[in-house]
């Protein structure tokens, strides 16, 4: 018989094929493929401009595959390309406003299975929401997740102030307590901590 792990990643590969086929199915009537669909879906939380290596990363794929993507968005009006602020020689990605009206639609796709976990328990949602993310603690540990904007490695996380069991953590940046099933994983405000200080927030999880 499997073991419990094993039956765990297959059950979070089988919802990442559902979740994949419902997005690719929407983007297919749009005339994108799957890697255009998940480029502007990578952008459209982004305020600044990303470099195409970081889409890259994100994606796992190469960068030669990135960048064949990104010109057809481009093309299409969805992306634009812009000189980054931080680097004269360096460019950036930024959607364009019909990128992000699409991007938008793209997300509306899965919300199916946005309703279907809302329809567990808060304690079963935190629970799950707990685990995923010491999961993927364990796989940034092996260098096998790309970076993530996560509560657990940003300078303004503070694990374990309060005594509170049901909001144990803080975020410095608003100062207020945050309870697990508020850790964000994709947080515009994030600022990289260092990487001791991030070893030790991820534990706060264990
Ligand atoms: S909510 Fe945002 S700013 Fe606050 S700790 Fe989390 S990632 Fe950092």
């Amino acid at each position: 018989m499997d073991s419990t792990s094993t039956r765990i990643i297959s059950a979070i590969s089988r919802i990442g094929s559902v979740l994949r086929s419902g997005m690719w199915e929407f983007a297919t009537g749009e005339n994108l493929n799957p890697a255009q669909a998940e480029i502007l879906q990578l952008l459209h939380s982004r305020v600044q401009g990303v470099r195409l290596s970081w889409v890259a990363r994100q994606l796992s794929i190469s960068a030669a595959s990135a960048s064949d993507s990104v010109s057809a968005l481009a093309a299409k009006g969805l992306v634009r390309k812009a000189r980054a602020l931080d680097d004269g020689r360096a460019t950036d990605l930024h959607l364009t406003e019909e990128g992000r009206q699409m991007a938008q639609r793209i997300a509306g796709a899965t919300g199916f299975a946005d309703e279907a976990v809302a329809k567990l328990s808060p304690q079963a949602q935190e629970q799950l929401l707990g685990g995923l993310l010491q999961v993927i603690g364990q796989l940034q540990k092996a260098e096998r997740f790309p970076e993530l904007r996560a509560c657990l490695s940003c300078k303004h996380f503070q694990p374990n102030r309060h005594q509170d069991a049901a909001a144990p953590h803080h975020c410095g940046l608003v100062d207020a307590p945050l309870p697990v099933a508020m850790l964000r994983i994709d947080c515009p405000d994030h600022q990289p901590t260092d990487p001791v200080q991030q070893v030790t927030n991820w534990q706060a999880l264990v």
